[in-house]
Formats: C-alpha cells, sequence, structure tokens
C-alpha cells in the first residue's frame, strides 16, 4: 500500500523502497499516480530524456504515435504568479491545460523576471507535482524518525496543535516555545500568531546567510542593502558573489548584460566559479582575508587622494577616523595575507577610483564566512561610501523596499508584552542584530543547555534546521530534549521527518499568499491548480489554528481571498482585475527632491559608527586575523549550484535529474599527494563530523581549499528521490558566531580528507 492510499486513522511506514529503482521510469510512474499523467512525468522508458535534446523529441513522436500524453500546444489559460523556488519572488506565467499546469515562463511585466525564468525557476512543475508530497496532516506514530505516521484528519491535527502548544504555554510559558521560519510571504502572519502567542523566540535563517552584510549596511547607510544600478556601471568588484550560480534572475541578467557592454568585473573567490569565468578578473584570495584587501583599498584611495571629498565632506562622518585607521595598511601588508600582489590590490584600487562614481563594491549576500566578515563588509561599505557612488548612475542606491507599496494591512489587537529574555541572546548578548533577524544557531545552543531557561516545542514553517544549521548532530540532539515538535511544509523534509506533528501546505502554484511589491507595482501569488490533497494554504492554517487558541481575533480575514481585498482596499484596485493582470501598478508618485538624508544617528553615512563605539566595538573597521587550518587541513567552502536552492529543491525530479549529489572539488596537487583521482570516494572529516562522498578533482580551486555545494545528504526516507543522495555540509560545519553580527561563519570549518 502506498502513502497515498491510507485512510485517515491508519498508521503507516514511510520508507525508501528498492532504491536503486528511483530512476526517471520509476518517478513518472509516481508522478502519474498523483496527478492524473503529466507529460513530461509520465513518458515510458525515457530515463535520459531530460540530457538528449534529440532522443527526448523523438520520445514525444513516438508518444504522439501512441496517442499517449503529449503535451499541448494551446492551453486553457495562463495564471499569473509568483515563484518560490528561491527567495528572489520572479512573477510567472502558469499554462495551464485540463487543470494541470503543463509549463511555466517568466513575467515580461515583472521587475525579477524580466520574462525570464532560471532553472529552478522553469523546474517548478517538478515540485507541484513532486510525488513526495505532503497530501494530509500526519502525527508521528513510533519514535522520532521511525517514519511510522498516523493519517489524521485536519481537525485532530489542528485540536492537537493547539491542545499541545497552550498546554507548553501553562505549563512553562509561552517563551518555552520556539517559532522559525525563512523568507516568505506568509511569514508575515507566522509572525503574527508568534507575537499573538507571547513567545519571543524566532528564528530566521538570516544568521546563517547574510547578517554581516545586513548590519554593517544598516550601521554604514541606515538600510540593510543598498541597490545596485548596473546600468552605467564602469567597474564592480564581488567578494565570493556567484551571480550566475546563486542566480537572482533580475540581477543576473544585469551583471551579464553589464559584462556584454564591457563593464570590468574583478572577483574575488577562493574557486573558479561560473561567475570568475566571466569575470574580467579573478584573483583567489586566501580565505577569511576579504578585510585586509578593502583595507588595503581603503589605504590607497585615502593616502592617494583618490576619493570624493566633496562627497565624503556633506554626506559621511568619521572620515578622520577611517584615514588614521588605514595608515598600516598598506598594500605589500595586504598582500602577506590575500595572497593577491600588493601591485594588483594599488592597481585595482586606482582603477576603480577612476571609474568612480560608475562603480560599486556588491554588498555581497551570503557573509556568514568568517567572525571577521562583519568588519569586511564595513570596509566594503565604506569604500563605496568614499567613493562618492551614492545616487550616481553607476552606483549604489537606496534598495526597493518590500513592505508597504500602499497596501492595506490586516487589522490587529495590541500584542501580549514578552518579557523573557530570547534564547538566541538578542539584545542582551548581541546588541547590534535587530530583533527580527536574531542568531538561530544560538537558539539551537541554548535548547541544548538549557540556558537561560528550557525550551520545550518548537514550531517550524517552512524551513529546515536539521539540514541548514551547523553540527547536524546537535540540531538532532536538541530535538530529542523538546516534547513538541511541529512542521508545516509541501514535502517531507529533514524536519519534518523528526516532528510529532506534519501539516501538508499548498505549493506556490496552488495557492493564495499576502501581496507584495516589486519595483513600482504590486504582485499576487494566486492558485493555478486546484490544491493536492487536503494541502491547505497558510493563511488558513494560522487562522485555523489561531482560532483553536483563543487567538481568532488576531486573524480578522474570512479567507484568502478576503485577505488580500483587505490589502488591496486603499489602492482602489479590485482582487479581479490584480487576478487577471498579475500586478498593479499605482499612479507614479512625484520624486522627493531634497538632501540625502540616512537614518543613522547622525543622519549621514557613518565611516565611523557611534552604535559601534557605544557597545564597545571597533567603531572603523580594523584587521582581525582568521584562524587558518593546519598543513593536513583544508579551508571548507560551500556554495550554490545553479540548478539547487539551499536544500529545498533536490527532491525536484527535473533539477534532481541535472545535479543529483554534490561532490568535494580538491585542488589537482593535493588529490595527487594523497592518491585521490577524480570521481574516488573520499571521507572529508571535521571536528564537528564526518562524511563519504565524491572526489571531483579540479585546478579550479586553491590548493588549501575544498568545496561541496550544501542541501544534499538528506535524511528523511519521506524525499525518496533525494535521500542518501551526496553528503551534507551540516554534519561537517562546526558553530562560530560573530560577535558583533551573530552571522555563523561557515568557512571557518577546516576539514581533513582522504580516501575512503
Ligand atoms: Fe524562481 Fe529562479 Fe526567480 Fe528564484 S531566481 S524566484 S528560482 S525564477
Amino acid at each position: 500500500m502506498g502513502e497515498r492510499d491510507v485512510k485517515a486513522g491508519e498508521v503507516f511506514k514511510w520508507q525508501v523502497s528498492r532504491r536503486g529503482f528511483l530512476g526517471w521510469g520509476a518517478l513518472a510512474a509516481a508522478g502519474a499516480l498523483a496527478v492524473g499523467g503529466i507529460p513530461i512525468m509520465s513518458q515510458t522508458g525515457a530515463g535520459s530524456q531530460t540530457r538528449q535534446g534529440g532522443s527526448r523529441v523523438q520520445g514525444r513522436t513516438a508518444s504522439s504515435a501512441r496517442g499517449a500524453h503529449l503535451p499541448p500546444v494551446q492551453f486553457d489559460r495562463e495564471v499569473y504568479t509568483i515563484c518560490e523556488q528561491c527567495v528572489w519572488r520572479c512573477g510567472l506565467r502558469a499554462k495551464v491545460y485540463q487543470g494541470k499546469v503543463y509549463k511555466l515562463d517568466g513575467n515580461p511585466n515583472h521587475p525579477n523576471s524580466n520574462g525570464m525564468l532560471c532553472p529552478r525557476g522553469q523546474a517548478g512543475i517538478g515540485a507541484l507535482y513532486d510525488p513526495d508530497r505532503l497530501l494530509f496532516p500526519m502525527v508521528r506514530a513510533g519514535d522520532r524518525g521511525s517514519g511510522l505516521w498516523k493519517r489524521v484528519t485536519w481537525d485532530e491535527a489542528l485540536n492537537y496543535a493547539a491542545q499541545e502548544m497552550q498546554y507548553l504555554k501553562e505549563q512553562f510559558g509561552p517563551e518555552s516555545m520556539i517559532f522559525s521560519s525563512t523568507h516568505n510571504l506568509a511569514q508575515v502572519q507566522f509572525e503574527n500568531l508568534l507575537r499573538a502567542y507571547g513567545s519571543p523566540n524566532y528564528g530566521t535563517q538570516r544568521s546563517l546567510c547574510f547578517n554581516a552584510m545586513i548590519i554593517a549596511n544598516l550601521l554604514t547607510f541606515g538600510m540593510q542593502e543598498p541597490g545596485r544600478d548596473y546600468s552605467a556601471a564602469k567597474y564592480i568588484i564581488y567578494t565570493g558573489r556567484n551571480l550566475t550560480e546563486a542566480i537572482s534572475n533580475s540581477e543576473t541578467q544585469e551583471l551579464i548584460a553589464a559584462i556584454s557592454r564591457g563593464t570590468k568585473v574583478v572577483l574575488l573567490d577562493p574557486r573558479f566559479t561560473k561567475t570568475a569565468s566571466k569575470s574580467t578578473e579573478w584573483l583567489p584570495i586566501r580565505p577569511g582575508t576579504d578585510l585586509a584587501f578593502f583595507l588595503a583599498m581603503l589605504h590607497v584611495l585615502i593616502t592617494e587622494e583618490l576619493y570624493d571629498k566633496e562627497f565624503v565632506a556633506k554626506y559621511t562622518w568619521g572620515f578622520d577616523d577611517v584615514a588614521a585607521m588605514v595608515k598600516p595598511y598598506t598594500p605589500e601588508w595586504a598582500a602577506s595575507k590575500t595572497e593577491i600582489p600588493a601591485s594588483t590590490i594599488r592597481r585595482i584600487a586606482r582603477e576603480f577610483a577612476l571609474a568612480a562614481p560608475h562603480a560599486f563594491v556588491h554588498p555581497n549576500w551570503r557573509t556568514s564566512n568568517f567572525v571577521n566578515s562583519f568588519q569586511a563588509e564595513r570596509a566594503m561599505a565604506i569604500v563605496n561610501a568614499i567613493s562618492g557612488n551614492w545616487n550616481q548612475p553607476g552606483g549604489l542606491h537606496a534598495g526597493a523596499g518590500e513592505e508597504g507599496g500602499g497596501l492595506g494591512a490586516i487589522p490587529q489587537p495590541p500584542y501580549p508584552r514578552t518579557t523573557a529574555l530570547r534564547l538566541d541572546g538578542v539584545p542582551w548578548k548581541y546588541p547590534m542584530v535587530p530583533l527580527e533577524i536574531g542568531v538561530y544557531q544560538e537558539i539551537r545552543d541554548a535548547v541544548l543547555s538549557g540556558q537561560p531557561y528550557q525550551a520545550h516545542g518548537w514550531f517550524v514553517y517552512r524551513q529546515n534546521p536539521v539540514a541548514s544549521l551547523p553540527e547536524r548532530r546537535k540540531t538532532l540532539e536538541a530535538f530529542s530534549k523538546l516534547d513538541f515538535i511541529m512542521t508545516i511544509d509541501t514535502t517531507m523534509n529533514d524536519t519534518a521527518w523528526f516532528s510529532d506533528l506534519v501539516l501538508p501546505e499548498a505549493s506556490y502554484l496552488e495557492r493564495y499568499d499576502p501581496l507584495t511589491t516589486a519595483g513600482d507595482a504590486v504582485f499576487i501569488r494566486q492558485p493555478a491548480v486546484e490544491p493536492m490533497g487536503e494541502s491547505k494554504s497558510a493563511l488558513w492554517i494560522f487562522k485555523q489554528l489561531g482560532t483553536r487558541m483563543g487567538l481568532g481575533d488576531y486573524f480578522a480575514y474570512e479567507d484568502e481571498e478576503d485577505y488580500l481585498r483587505q490589502q488591496l482596499k486603499p489602492l482602489g484596485v479590485s482582487l479581479e482585475e490584480l487576478k487577471s493582470k498579475g500586478y498593479y501598478r499605482p499612479p507614479a508618485k512625484p520624486a522627493e527632491e531634497g538632501e540625502l538624508k540616512f537614518n543613522t544617528p547622525s543622519g549621514l553615512i557613518e565611516l565611523s559608527s557611534t552604535s559601534l563605539a557605544n557597545s564597545n566595538f571597533a567603531a572603523v573597521p580594523v584587521w582581525e586575523e582568521p584562524p587558518a587550518p593546519s598543513a593536513d587541513q583544508f579551508y571548507l567552502l560551500t556554495g550554490k549550484v545553479a540548478q539547487h536552492t539551499q536544500f529545498s529543491t533536490q527532491n525536484n525530479r527535473l533539477l534532481h535529474d541535472l545535479v543529483p549529489e554534490n561532490s568535494v572539488w580538491i585542488h589537482t596537487k593535493p588529490a595527487a599527494a594523497k592518491g585521490i583521482k577524480d570521481g574516488d570516494e573520499v571521507f572529508v572529516e571535521s571536528a564537528a563530523g564526518r562524511v563519504r562522498i565524491k572526489a571531483t578533482v579540479t585546478e579550479a580551486i586553491r590548493p588549501d581549499c575544498v568545496y561541496m555545494a550544501p542541501g544534499f545528504g538528506h535524511l528523511s526516507k519521506g524525499t525518496r528521490t533525494s535521500y542518501g543522495e551526496g553528503a551534507s555540509d551540516s554534519d561537517l560545519h562546526i558553530t562560530y558566531t560573530d560577535p558583533i553580527s551573530g552571522g555563523q561563519a561557515l568557512s571557518q570549518t577546516f576539514v581533513r580528507v582522504y580516501k575512503a
């Protein structure tokens, strides 16, 4: 009996069977079972069809001859909605025929996609018709992780969740319940539930990603992430940002267009990424020394007076402190740290100054690399500031805000006051970290230590701490200390697998989410097709759960469409109009004239930070020597491939077929010394754990580094496509937290590699 045949009240075991049988043929059969046959999944004997364009066409012709499952050339309708295969939120058009989605294309009216989708976006159909989709609520029926589940009704599931959460609140206080979620459109109502419940403990993925960048920019410019104007940029410096593989659709398009126009692109990265191959100049910097590079750039710009004196005098604060600080940081000094020649650093500083203000150092994205990454981000921000590139063509500018856009808010009563300390140490241990950002990895460690108090429950909404937090062993150990874990997701990810209650969310092609803005317009996520099984939208789940806990007043909407209508009310546009076009562009407001103002204590760009000084941190960036591996160790680097988003897409069969597993990259020289050949199985071992993985022997990485893509090595037998494929970087990463930004230093883990 398959899981899909289980009746309410029945117990079943979810397991991977006939592991080696999981080729396209088997998956196609499963897909057909799930949706009644979608052409892309139901062609038989098409094991290599996506790799061989010729045979794929042949296959369709053959199918046609049999009259079976030929994709339609015309569709019943086209639905405008928003991609959720990553956080970039591209507008898309879902092409629907007889109640099924057959094709996804970019929405030309959406600024994040400009009519194009990346590989993950196009493969959204694989997420929708994943045979491992969660179709009904389930309660654990054996030990955690045993795979024994009981199918329950929504009523039973919601009553159980409400009862457990209420019990923990009454016994141990609302702070005993941890809530965690990731960047998504329904997050606002998850946060509403958390605040109404009264817990201060909220974990987001940000400290595993970009805390260093966000907090450095908040302190310098008074905003989380400055926007970039590629259209007139003459010179761009990236540090590890790999836009052609860690794709941010519209920005990746902008970069490629800039390269085509002749913009000079300099990339600092220990690995020769695909972005390196497109750059004008690749500098294989020693990991952890970006700060030295930018301190030396500042030294050159200031000592050679290559900065914008007028802009600095008018709009910045603390220039003299920076000038005094950078005196010893010569390019020769930086060369000894970065292993980039002093002459190169000096030349790049001069070239950048010559191109300014039509030049920028990219603020980066995943900046959690070393505990000195925060200071590196500050130094980069200061290079930008003194070049006078603010609001200049080809420079930096205020990023478009995500919130607001004139949308109405759902009325809410005041939230109860929370007085308990936060488990993540914000702000009592991490005073510079904003409350809404937090220090996620500290929550896990607080569960383990029971300090400052013991947590008892964890509510995970569309997130996966088992796969994402460093030291997976510790995360599972922390789970063992909790009385109740519940997860909402679309598939049985590793965290759901170890939960007590799993609730199925409708996929992004089947549900409404709160409206969002991009550029100067409002966009809608709306169902292209009916939700599969009993899956529901998060807006529905949160309201139902809140109501059962006596918090119904906080969810003042009848249903999803009513929620959206309340959001649209101030704009005077109907939901029907928005649904038909996919977007609404309010009349443009006249541009505000006036002096530049920055949301910092001084109202200026803070080269020297008063907030840092007030909290006894260095007000201007100073060199902090990062730890280095011993002679027999390597830096462990991680970074995305273009076909996957963190750990959430590996079970998508379309993407799995392209990149089914990860490998560890190792340079040819150390590989030869260790007798490792390309494709060999090796062990990678850190102080946190050991994984077995295939080796890719290559010259495209520094000899002192190894690299692996994150997100593989799933533990959940409920994700049958990806289960056990590749290895998990979370088994290897050691938890190091930057005391200022709270960022997890992901590249500060050192490993040994040897033949298996
Ligand atoms: Fe989807 Fe790709 Fe856009 Fe992300 S960048 S939202 S995956 S199309």
